[in-house]
């Protein structure tokens, strides 16, 4: 069920609980809810269940596939909605550690305003101390 063309069975217009996308996907709602927590997708989360629209989950696959070729500097995030690297704006950033998981990076777009989220590795820390003013946090134990 994996591979190119699988965006075709998104509809637009059409909106998705975790489940349906996950199927049309071919992949695991796990999976799906993760790219709603830490990579930004849009959902629809005041209701149960949790919807998302079938043209904001193209654009997200769309431009996750865009960010697997774009390479970033230490301290660049992926914007979604800009669909390009940005540095944080004011050069200020949140890191967020998660225990048994890559640390995550969160930072404000200087261009649209919008959340940016990176995944960096433990070692990665370290060159970014001095760079950006990183602001570390636990994540809350919500699993
Ligand atoms: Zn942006």
């Amino acid at each position: 069920m994996a591979g190119v063309g699988l965006r075709r069975g998104i509809k637009k217009n059409r909106s998705y609980t975790y489940d349906e996308a996950a199927r049309v996907l071919g992949t695991h709602k796990n999976t799906i809810r993760g790219w709603v927590r830490s990579e930004g997708l849009p959902a629809l989360t005041g209701e149960r269940p949790h919807l998302i629209v079938g043209e904001d989950l193209t654009a997200f696959l769309k431009s996750r596939s865009a960010k697997r070729k774009t390479s970033l500097t230490a301290t660049q995030a992926y914007c979604f909605k800009c669909r390009a690297p940005r540095e944080p704006a004011l050069g200020m950033a949140d890191l967020i550690i998660t225990e048994g998981a890559a640390p995550n990076l969160c930072a404000l777009c200087p261009t649209c305003g919008g959340t940016m989220h990176r995944r960096i590795s433990r070692a990665m820390i370290g060159k970014l101390h001095g760079k950006l003013d990183l602001t570390v946090r636990q994540a809350p134990e919500s699993l």
